[in-house]
């Protein structure tokens, strides 16, 4: 039904999600005319909350758009004037109905759309959604639920979640999100390949000589490792995070933009992933280190974490597209927590010049300098080339240059956070960067087979000191397929 007003109820709206990212995304929405005439957002979640401690609890969340340069006090409240707060239990079809009730009150008996978004621990996914689908769904417009990983922790478990939705939900009304999928530069990923002449035509194994996908954080679990100790790093980031983007730097053109059209490439190229051998895997784990008066813990320091836990806080890892267009091209993932720089970028290198007639003209001590193309995904978004050059003078000198597109010097907008667009398609029904199921069972496939052996093996993950560039053999990977990962010299 083409209905022109919504409500958006946030389950778990207590939570530390909510209050960091939905609130804001949603006030952000607001402030840009995005959402809805009529709107109505309802926190629920077991805490006791009025009203007002809950418009008190947002407002200290939301902030005027930096570049916009105004007050915007003014629309902060009337945002806050149409949030709301249910106090209820996740299990209780009684506490949804009355929820129901309140929500058609501020609908005004109107047909009204209804977007809940589970900002809840996975273990109480299914009885929440049972409870909304039941008691609280739309009756003349759409109901459509968010869910947030984890989603599941192997095939099986996935699998299982997904019957268990799909018992209250069509697939259609499931938004799954991977939030990197709507990060700004994962988002060009499609546009810089499909829309310039120049970048497609090199996108294959007769070109690109290597690929990598890193992501690293320069902090640890904080105190907060309870959650992440039960996943490790290949389930919190390259099953899910790093694989998306995988998929669309490398799927084949899509029929259209169609999200259906899109979701059919990416889930091609996932299938096509051969299956990851052990001896392509590192695993690491962080330890204390000190430095000056400072000592950083190690992993197993934090007290959330169960003693002398193996889950790793580094992988890296090396994968294969079984397809002509990457037959052979290594691609390098590397994730990790407590390294040395926090960052997310795609590197893309370029095989050798042949027959280059400017071998041996180098500045530096290599013998020629092959092309490489950064996408930073955060933070300082940008965009780089790294080509050779001339070094201006009689001589024939030649160095490696970038040709730069660094965001915050070319757009004075502010890059919207990752929420804000997700937020978005979900209410206009854009399923372009949700994962669709068969991605997920694909995503699964790959790295499900692996994580059982790292399990059963008990292989100890290589320890490497907080603040480094983690554990040495990461290296020794990289370089048996001749790579070097591209973020050893920051200045690169
Ligand atoms: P959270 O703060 O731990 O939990 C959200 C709310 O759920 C809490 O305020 C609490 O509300 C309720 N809750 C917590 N534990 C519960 C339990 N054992 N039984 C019943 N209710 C419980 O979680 P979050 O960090 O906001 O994250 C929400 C979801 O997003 C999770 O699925 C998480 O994995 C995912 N996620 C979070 C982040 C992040 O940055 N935080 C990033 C990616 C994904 P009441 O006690 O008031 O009911």
């Amino acid at each position: 039904a083409n209905v022109s007003s919504a409500s958006i109820i946030i389950v778990g709206a207590s939570g530390d999600l909510a209050k960091k990212k939905i609130f804001p995304a949603l006030f952000a929405l607001y402030y840009e005319n995005c959402l809805p005439k009529q709107f109505t957002v309802y926190g629920y979640a077991r805490s006791k909350m009025t009203d007002s401690e809950l418009r008190d609890m947002v407002s200290r969340t939301l902030s005027c758009r930096i570049d916009k340069r105004e007050d915007c006090s003014e629309k902060m409240n009337e945002f806050l004037g149409r949030c709301f707060y249910h106090s209820g239990q996740y299990d209780s079809e009684e506490d949804f109905s009355n929820l129901d009730r309140k929500l058609k009150l501020q609908e005004g008996g109107e047909a009204c759309n209804r977007l809940f978004y589970l900002s809840i621990p996975p273990n109480i996914f299914i009885d929440a959604v049972r409870c909304a689908t039941l008691s609280a769904s739309s009756s003349r417009g759409w109901t459509r639920v968010i869910v947030e990983k984890p989603f599941g922790r192997d095939t099986e478990s996935s699998a299982a979640l997904t019957d268990a939705l799909k018992q209250y939900l069509e697939e259609n009304q499931i938004f799954r999100i991977d939030h990197y999928l709507g990060k700004e530069l994962v988002e060009n990923l499609s546009v810089l390949r499909f829309s310039n002449l120049i970048f497609e035509p090199l996108w294959s194994r007769q070109h690109i000589s290597n690929v990598q996908l890193i992501f690293s954080e320069n902090f640890g679990t904080e105190g907060r490792g309870g959650y992440f100790d039960s996943y490790g790093i290949i389930r919190d980031i390259m099953q899910n995070h790093l694989l998306q983007i995988l998929a669309i730097f490398a799927m084949e053109t899509p029929v259209s933009l169609n999200a259906e059209d899109i979701r059919n490439e990416k889930v091609k190229v996932l299938r096509s992933i051969k299956p990851i051998h052990l001896d392509n895997v590192v695993t690491g784990q962080y330890n204390s280190q000190t430095k000056g008066d400072i000592t950083f813990p190690g992993y197993t320091d934090d007290k959330t974490v169960a003693e002398g836990s193996l889950t790793p806080t580094f992988a890296a890892t090396v994968l294969f597209i079984d397809n002509a267009r990457w037959d052979g091209v290594p691609f390098l993932m590397k994730a990790g927590k407590a390294l040395d720089n926090r960052r997310t970028e795609i590197r893309v290198q370029f095989r050798n010049v042949p027959g280059n007639l400017y071998k041996g003209n180098f500045t530096s001590d290599a013998e020629e300098s092959n092309n490489e193309l950064v996408i930073r995904v955060q933070p300082d978004e940008s965009i780089y080339l790294k080509i050779n050059n001339k070094v201006p003078g009689l001589g024939m000198d030649l160095d490696q240059s970038n040709l730069n597109l660094r965001y915050a010097s070319r757009y004075s907008n502010e890059v919207p956070d990752a929420y804000e667009r997700l937020l978005l398609d979900a209410m206009e029904g854009e399923r372009r960067l949700f994962i669709r199921s068969d991605e997920l069972d694909a995503a699964w496939a790959i790295f499900t087979p692996l994580l059982r052996e790292l399990e059963e093996k008990n292989i100890t993950p290589e320890g490497y000191p907080f603040g480094s560039q983690g554990p040495i053999s990461a290296q020794h990977l990289a370089s048996r397929y001749n790579v070097r990962w591209g973020d050893l010299n920051l200045n690169q």
